[in-house]
C-alpha cells in the first residue's frame, strides 16, 4: 500500500503524543518539558559560553542576524496566525530591524583607570543564566533581541515565553541555538519549556540559579518579577502621548503620528496611543488624518459600539480586538469601510476609556487643549507615570524641552513617527524590551552584564 502524507503525519502525531512532546517543540532546540530541565540545560551551556572568546560570541551573532533575515517571513506568518495580532509586513519589517540594528559584542566595553599606583580595570561580566518573559504582541522579535544581547554578553538564557504566542517563540529559540551550533558553540544558548504557564514562570523567577530576571509585557508580570527577590529588569506597559502645538508642521505631524499609530497595528509599547492638540491648530490635524492618512472618524455612537467592543464591563481589554486593524475593528460594529482606512480617530476628553487606557489598536483619541501648558499636563496625566515613552511634535525648542523634562519617559520621539526611536528611520540601536520601570531604557547587550573590577598595583601604568 503506498503511504500517503497525511498517514506520515497520522503517525508523527501519536508519536509525539506518546511522548507528550508537542508538534511546535518536536525536533527544536533548546525546548524542555520541565523548567528545572531548561535551567539545567542553559546552566551547562553557560559553562561553555563564559569561554568563549569575544570573537566566537560574536560568530554567533552574525548567524542569528543571518538567519533572522532569512525567516524573517516565516516568523511574521506565524506570530500573525498564532496571536491573531499585527500584521506580516509589519512584522517582517520588525524581523529585519532586529537582524541589522540589534547590538553585538561591541556593545561591551571596558573602562580604564592608570595611574601612579597601578591599572585598573572595570569590565562588564555575565550574570550566568538569565530568565526572561517575553508578550506575545512582539514574540519573535523579543526572543531574538534578548539572545543576541544575553548571549553577546557571555551568559545563556531560558524563557517563559507568552504561552498564546509558544510556537513562534520556539521557532526563535530554534533559530538561536541553530545558530550557535553552526558557529561551533554549545546547544541551548537559550531554552525555554514547550508550555509556558504561571506555574514554570514562578520556578524560574525563584530558581537559585537565575540570578537576573528580564520581563517584558504588563504591568502585572514586571510586578511579579520586581517582587521576586531576584535583581529584576522590568520593561512594563505605556500609553505613549503625541502632543501637537501651533508651531508644528502639522501635516506631517499628521502623516508622523498615523504612521507610527498604525505600524503593526499599534502593537508596539512605545506606539503613539492618542493625541493632544493644541485649539488653534487641531481641526487642521484632524481634517489631515482623515483626508490625507486614511483615518475614519468615528461618531459618537460608534465610539460606545468600540468601547463596549473592545474592553468588557471592568475596563479589561478584549484580547480578541488587541492588534487588529482598524478595519476588522469597524467591521466588529458593524461599519464597513475601504481597505485604504488605517486608522480611527475621535475627538474626546483625556478620561474617555478609548484614550486613558492602553489599548494595542489602531485607535487615536485626539483631545484638545487650549494651549501648551495645558497640553504638557494632559499629556502627563495620560502617560500616567509609566515613564515609558511620550511623541511631540514642535518647533519649539522651549515647548521640546518642558514636555521632556515634564514626560521623564525611556523615550521621547521629537518630529516623528514613534518607530524612529526603534532606530526605524532614526539613528541608534533597536531593542524590543525597554525597561521603563527600572530604569534602564534600551536595552543591549551591556544591560545583561555586571561591572567586576581588576586592579594591578603599582605596575602597567606606562605613560
Ligand atoms: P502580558 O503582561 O499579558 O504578558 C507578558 C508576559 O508576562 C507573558 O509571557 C505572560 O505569560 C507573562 N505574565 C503575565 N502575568 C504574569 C504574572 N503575574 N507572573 C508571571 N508572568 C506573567 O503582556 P502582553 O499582552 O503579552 O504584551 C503587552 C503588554 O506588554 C503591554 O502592556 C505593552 O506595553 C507591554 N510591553 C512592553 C514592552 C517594553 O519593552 N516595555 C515591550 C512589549 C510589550
Amino acid at each position: 500500500m503506498p503511504v500517503s502524507e497525511s498517514m506520515v503525519k497520522e503517525v508523527v502525531q501519536e508519536v509525539l503524543a506518546k511522548m507528550q512532546i508537542s508538534e511546535a517543540a518536536a525536533g527544536k532546540h533548546g525546548v524542555f518539558r520541565d523548567m528545572n530541565e531548561a535551567i539545567a540545560a542553559a546552566k551547562e551551556a553557560q559553562k561553555v559560553v563564559r569561554n568563549l572568546t569575544m570573537d566566537q560570541r560574536e560568530k554567533i551573532i552574525s548567524i542569528i542576524r543571518r538567519k533572522t533575515h532569512e525567516n524573517a517571513e516565516i516568523m511574521a506568518r506565524m506570530g500573525v496566525d498564532e496571536t491573531g495580532m499585527g500584521n506580516v509586513g509589519d512584522k517582517i519589517l520588525k524581523h529585519h530591524l532586529v537582524a541589522d540594528k540589534v547590538p553585538g559584542t561591541e556593545d561591551i566595553t571596558t573602562e580604564a583607570y592608570s595611574g601612579d599606583r597601578g591599572l585598573t580595570l572595570v569590565e562588564m561580566g555575565p550574570f550566568g543564566v538569565i530568565g526572561a518573559i517575553t508578550p506575545c504582541t512582539n514574540p519573535s522579535e523579543t526572543v531574538l533581541c534578548n539572545s543576541m544581547g544575553m548571549v553577546a554578553a557571555g551568559n545563556t538564557v531560558v524563557f517563559n515565553p507568552h504561552p498564546q504566542a509558544i510556537k513562534t517563540s520556539i521557532f526563535a529559540v530554534n533559530l538561536v541555538n541553530e545558530a550557535s551550533l553552526e558557529a561551533g558553540g554549545p546547544d541551548n544558548v537559550a531554552c525555554t519549556v514547550e508550555a509556558p504557564t504561571l506555574e514554570s514562570s514562578d520556578i524560574m523567577m525563584h530558581h537559585k540559579d537565575i540570578p537576573l530576571v528580564v520581563a517584558t509585557g504588563g504591568p502585572g508580570v514586571v510586578t511579579a518579577v520586581l517582587s521576586s527577590g531576584r535583581r529584576g529588569i522590568g520593561a512594563g506597559a505605556g500609553n505613549p502621548p503625541a502632543l501637537v502645538d501651533e508651531t508644528a508642521n502639522i501635516r506631517k505631524a499628521a502623516q508622523d503620528i498615523v504612521n507610527g499609530c498604525t505600524f503593526d497595528n499599534n502593537l508596539p509599547c512605545i506606539a503613539e496611543k492618542e493625541v493632544v492638540a493644541v485649539s488653534s491648530i487641531c481641526d487642521e490635524l484632524m481634517n489631515y488624518m482623515i483626508s490625507e492618512q486614511g483615518c475614519y472618524l468615528a461618531s459618537k455612537e460608534e465610539q460606545d459600539k468600540l468601547v463596549a467592543t473592545v474592553m468588557d464591563a471592568k475596563g479589561r481589554l478584549n484580547r480578541k480586538c488587541v492588534g487588529r486593524s482598524a478595519k476588522v475593528l469597524l467591521s466588529m460594529i458593524g461599519v464597513d469601510v475601504p481597505d485604504n482606512i488605517r486608522c480611527i480617530v475621535f475627538e474626546g476628553p483625556k478620561e474617555h476609556p478609548l484614550i486613558a487606557e492602553e489599548l494595542m489598536m489602531p485607535i487615536l483619541g485626539v483631545v484638545r487643549v487650549k494651549d501648551f501648558e495645558e497640553g504638557l499636563e494632559t499629556a502627563v496625566w495620560l502617560e500616567h507615570g509609566n515613564r515609558h515613552s511620550a511623541h511631540i511634535h514642535s518647533m519649539s525648542v522651549d515647548h521640546i524641552t518642558k514636555y521632556a523634562k515634564a514626560l521623564d519617559t525611556a523615550i521621547l520621539v521629537k518630529n516623528g513617527p514613534s518607530y524612529a526611536a526603534l532606530g526605524f528611520g532614526g539613528e541608534s540601536i533597536c531593542t524590543f524590551t525597554i525597561a521603563s520601570r527600572t530604569g534602564e531604557g534600551l536595552t543591549s547587550a551591556k544591560t545583561f552584564t555586571k561591572k567586576r573590577r581588576c586592579v594591578m598595583q603599582d605596575y602597567f601604568c606606562i605613560r
